[in-house]
């Protein structure tokens, strides 16, 4: 089996910030409040955008975290990436810095001279409950007003946040008791949700569940489809390339265009080869692992427990499994 590398990226973002007004519960990367209020340096901007032309991908999203909780830090990454060659896609946003209409234009116009073009502005009902819809909607029209597009992710929720008091937050309780109590789960089939960081704990109760020997038999192979994929790629602000959608694995941007070292990156290079069974082995050799649960969503489900096991049981850390603030410790 060929040794695990990344060697071309496709289509990516760029991770400024993990601090976030929220913490949705939906949310792939774990963002939130608790987090160390820190954002992107421009010379790590420059170094992941450099690099990403120089793989093969000309045009990234920005995103957190909350991008726009910094929007003069913001203004100059857009500007490095303008200088770079690589055009950016959209910003997205959740909308928790709106105060008014005029105030909001102001930043959004200050950011269409740095280059912003497009803003995705998240429409959910899990930003719901941290963001009244009515500061979505201002954002929206500010960026009528600075001449931005608007890239409403998704639509399909308008008709539902419409219906409550858009002043306020509302509770997933609150949807259930409006919409019927089966709302969270069919969110699944009007959304695309990745299933791993807080989606898991959030799905698990409403979906399918299975023993960690089901999930083992069922999933004889390695990662190779899932760690190797760059259509949807990220670098964050501490130098961290992220394979796939596997949130809390870890890459330095550094090794990137060069096969991984088993000794530098023992867990990665295992889930490439042999997988969850891999890991799995992996965890109960050196870490003493076993199974906290009886039930588990899918593969990713076992495997964030068993990376959270290890990375409370690892002094020091292992540098492939973070950011740190991604386990849940
Ligand atoms: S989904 Fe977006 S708004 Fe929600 S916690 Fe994550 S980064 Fe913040
Ligand atoms: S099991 Fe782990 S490495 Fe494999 S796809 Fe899921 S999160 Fe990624």
């Amino acid at each position: 089996m060929a040794q695990f590398g990344i060697k071309h990226l496709v289509s990516g973002g760029i991770i400024t910030n993990y601090f976030c007004t929220s913490k949705c519960r939906h949310c792939l990367y774990n963002c939130g409040p608790h987090w160390e209020k820190k954002y992107m340096a421009l010379e790590t901007a420059e170094d992941h955008l450099r690099t990403v032309r120089f793989m093969g991908c000309a045009s990234v999203h920005i995103g957190g975290g909350e991008p726009l909780l910094r929007p003069d830090s913001l203004a100059e990454i857009l500007a490095v990436a303008g200088n770079a060659g690589v055009s950016i896609e959209y910003v997205e946003t959740n909308s928790s810095w709106f105060k008014d209409v005029e105030s909001a234009a102001r930043v959004l116009s200050m950011l269409r001279k740095k280059g912003l073009k497009t803003l995705l502005v998240s429409i959910s009902p899990f930003h719901n409950e941290h963001i009244p819809f009515f500061k979505v909607q201002g954002v929206m029209d500010a960026c009528r007003k600075a001449r931005i597009k608007v890239f409403p992710w998704i639509n399909g929720f308008i008709k539902d946040l419409s219906q409550l008091d858009v002043h306020r937050t509302n509770s997933m309780a609150v949807f259930e008791e409006r919409f019927g109590q089966d709302y969270l789960f069919r969110i699944l089939q009007r959304y695309w949700i990745h299933m791993g960081g807080r989606a898991l704990d959030t799905f698990r109760p409403v979906l399918p569940n299975r023993s960690f020997q089901e999930i083992i038999n069922e999933n004889p192979g390695g990662c190779e489809r899932e760690l190797s994929d760059t259509s949807h790629f990220h670098m964050d602000l501490f130098g961290n390339y992220i394979p796939g959608l596997c949130s809390g694995l870890s890459i330095s941007t550094k090794d990137l265009g060069q096969p991984l070292s088993e000794k530098g990156y023992p867990v990665i290079t295992t889930l490439f080869k042999s997988g969850i069974k891999g890991l799995f082995d992996l965890a109960r050799q050196n870490f003493e692992y076993t199974p906290a649960r009886s039930k588990y969503v899918n593969k990713c489900d076992l495997c964030t427990e068993i990376r959270t096991v290890m990375v409370t049981k690892t002094i020091g850390g292992l540098s492939e499994l973070g950011p740190r603030e991604f386990y849940p410790i």
